[in-house]
């Protein structure tokens, strides 16, 4: 077996019983970099010296004992805004082509401690906004299964990377479904924890209210594995939770005995795809084999959730986005005479146009005249919203979902209709608007061989029980194959 396809769990191992060195892992990466990125493109930035020198310090470590965890000398990939000292981190924006932070996020900082090695920085939608990898200044990531496909989106480049074996593991960043879809799009396995579990300090924000930095991974395992080491407590992010446990690892049981499933049927729109919709009744099924109880059921509000989503995103993106002016980071217009044009200039030579849109969008529902129509009835949608999640979860301690509507489109379907592209967004979002926890696991493959992936629900701090539910439907999919 090749090094790459090791998973991070079983390659940290081998580190640790010296079968294999931090340096191996690394030098195998980058060939497979070097040789996958002129027609992936998943990386805007990468630097092999740097990830070399890392890995020799980590080694030492390792072999000193100074470093005993199990992802020590696993090579990982960062989505490009996360900050990272001394690298550039350009959030997919031409705003921020040759900004290099002066400090690391610090989920980041975590992945170091824990003798992670940063390859490089991953391609993504300008700031997050986007389903597609499409929108970035650096042009668009391709599909590992597909090259004629999208990644999916904006972690669009960290899933890529993962599912083609260009890094054991990533980082992505999930606002309205940006870990989960590009998962499922590319068969591999990705989680949004709840709000306020993993530090938001240096990840560049996109909506505040709604950003949560997760786990992209090769499969269940290395999911919770990479999920215990970046989730902590951090004084610096005013919104961090501090939580009673982040034994993430000890939920891989296989038994389902205890779990109940919901599944929200009224939610199987008419856009969704026959064989997803398919896929994801046959992981209900499979659960309900393996012991669980098993309910259709009915989430109240869902059409509320897409308009609800894009006015409080485009919202607190256009307040976020406000400090992009040409003084205080990145681009700067050359021409312009005043100050104020100079601003005007920055901003419209610096931006792209669908977060341009966003900023419109976003600036015209805080606007005196329409704040009450719009931003306010979101703000009032969004609490129901998560009412409506309290009851359910009453009941139940999964909702097992589609992760999106179809498989991952052709490069060029989406952008031609960005209102179509919003509302493909469908399954993501409301766990966003509730701060849940959500994890996307790969299940089958479509007819024409594109992942199809499954979506699993929980209540607030239960990433345990999704993980559960994922590691059972996991194993066994597994054993079918053999
Ligand atoms: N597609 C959604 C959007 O464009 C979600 C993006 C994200 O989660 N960062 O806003």
């Amino acid at each position: 077996m090749e090094i790459t396809e090791l998973t991070a769990a079983a390659l940290g191992k081998k580190i640790k019983a010296g079968e294999l060195t931090a340096e191996d892992a690394v030098r195998a990466s980058y060939e497979k970099i070097r040789r996958l990125e002129p027609v992936l493109h998943s990386f805007i930035t990468i630097d092999e010296e740097n990830a070399l020198s890392q890995a020799k310090a980590v080694q030492h470590k390792i072999e000193s004992k100074e470093l005993t965890g199990p992802l020590a000398g696993v090579p990982v990939a960062v989505k490009d805004n996360l900050c990272t000292e001394g690298m550039r981190t350009t959030c997919g924006s031409n705003m921020l082509k040759q900004f290099e932070p002066c400090y690391s996020a610090t989920a980041v900082e975590r992945l170091k401690e824990a003798g992670m090695i940063v390859l490089g920085k991953t391609n993504m939608d300008e700031f997050a906004m986007g389903s597609t990898t499409e929108t970035s200044y650096f042009g668009a990531t391709h599909n590992p299964w597909n090259l004629a496909h999208v990644p999916g989106g904006s972690s669009g480049g960290s899933c890529a990377a993962v599912a083609s074996g260009e890094c054991f593991c990533a980082l992505g960043s999930d606002t309205g479904g940006s870990i989960r879809q590009p998962s499922a799009f590319c068969g591999v396995t990705g989680l949004k924890p709840t709000y306020g579990t993993v530090s938001r300090y240096g990840l560049i924000a996109y909506a505040s209210s709604l950003d949560q930095i997760g786990p992209v991974a090769k499969d269940v395992t290395d999911c919770a594995m990479l999920l215990e080491v970046i989730a902590a407590y951090d004084s610096k992010d005013s919104t961090s939770i501090p939580r009673e446990h982040y034994d993430f690892i000890r939920a891989l049981q296989e038994d389902a005995a205890h779990l109940r499933v919901g599944i929200p049927v009224n939610y199987f729109y008419k856009g969704l795809d026959p064989e997803i919709k398919k896929a994801v009744l046959e992981a209900g099924e499979l659960l309900g084999k393996k012991g669980a109880f098993v309910e259709e059921f009915q989430l109240g509000l869902t059409d509320y959730a897409i308009s609800s989503y894009y006015v409080i995103a485009s919202a607190e993106a256009s307040s976020n986005l406000a400090r992009f002016d040409g003084v205080k980071y990145g681009y700067r217009a050359k021409e312009g005479e005043t100050l104020s044009e100079m601003y005007r200039k920055t901003r419209a030579q610096g931006f792209g146009s669908e977060v341009k849109r966003r900023i419109m969008l976003g600036s015209f529902v805080l606007s005196s005249g329409y704040y009450d129509a719009y931003y306010l009835k979101a703000l009032q949608a969004r609490a129901l919203i998560k009412q409506e999640f309290d009851r359910v979860f009453a009941s139940y301690d999964v909702i097992l979902s589609p992760a999106a509507p179809t498989v991952a489109p052709k490069l060029g379907e989406s952008l031609k209709d960005p209102m179509q592209m919003y509302l493909s967004d469908i399954y993501t979002v409301s766990a966003n608007l509730a701060g849940l926890p959500g994890i996307s696991l790969p299940w089958k493959q479509n007819a024409k061989g594109l992942p199809i992936g499954v979506q699993l629900l929980g209540d607030c701090f239960q990433e345990k029980k999704i993980l559960q539910a994922a590691y059972v439907l996991e194993q066994s999919r597994n054993r079918s194959k053999d």
